[in-house]
């Protein structure tokens, strides 16, 4: 079942998205090499106390941290600890918070220095997919249309999308209803509708689109160990289109 939003529920979201938003902003300035993921862990953590909100990751299944830290060939889930960030690393940072009841979930793919010339461009194109997926977000349209405008952008630029993870509705609870895959038909699944409210997730790879999980059971990495990208935001359908909830 697919919750609907009222407009109040959408603002209240949008105070949980905004603080979000705000803690990526000044997380990001203190990546840089030679800092540990650790760390990075910990500051995130100050920054949502700080705005009085809680983090969503934090012992959500039994997750350990704040914050997911995913490395070079990591995908997803990569838990921060004395890993150094290194020049040409690319770093995915994905993050959820709760605050008034409400969560928010947003996922930033930065390149740590110089990067390669294939890390450049799967970070453009990851970008420019989740942009094609929310543009897709207004009512009238269909749940694959979303997940084939990221599929076809990806495909076309020579990178695949993995299929083991999917994006997912979000609101009271941090995974709800529906699930969104990054592949699909277009003008398929059912009609979208004013006050959905969807965490849109591309993950890119710029090799096969096979995962599998390391031994520590959360870090997916890719099954040919190339380099993978992710960007999230969590996004409300409103009458007027796309409403992104996780930008400043
Ligand atoms: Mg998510």
């Amino acid at each position: 079942m697919i919750n609907i939003k009222t407009p109040e529920e959408i603002k209240k979201m949008r105070q949980s998205g905004l603080i979000l938003a705000r803690v990526f902003r000044d997380l990001i300035k203190e990546v840089k090499p030679g800092v540990r993921t650790g760390k990075l862990d910990k500051h995130a953590f100050s920054l949502i106390k700080k705005a009085k909100a809680k983090p969503a990751f934090l012992n959500f299944r039994g997750y350990p941290k704040t914050i997911c830290t995913s490395i070079n060939e990591q995908v997803v889930h990569g838990i921060p600890g004395v890993y150094e960030l290194a020049e040409g690393d690319l770093l995915s940072i994905d993050i959820g918070v709760l605050y008034d009841g409400y969560f928010s979930d947003m996922t930033v793919t930065v390149g740590i220095g110089k990067q390669s010339r294939e890390n450049a461009k799967l970070i453009e194109v990851t970008k420019e997919a989740l942009a094609r997926g929310i543009n897709q977000m207004v009512p009238g349209n269909r749940l694959y249309d979303i997940s084939a405008s990221i599929q076809e952008h990806v495909e076309k630029n020579n990178f695949s999308v993995v299929r083991d993870l999917v994006g997912h509705g979000i609101g009271r609870s941090l995974h709800e209803d529906p699930q969104i895959p990054n592949f699909g038909e277009s003008s398929t699944g059912f009609l979208l509708r004013e006050g959905m409210v969807f965490a849109i997730e591309p993950m890119v790879n710029a090799g096969s689109y096979r995962v599998k999980t390391l031994n520590d059971e959360w870090t997916v990495v890719t099954a040919d160990g190339r380099t993978s990208c992710h960007f999230e935001h969590t996004v409300a359908i409103t009458a007027d289109g796309p409403k992104i909830l996780t930008e400043i």
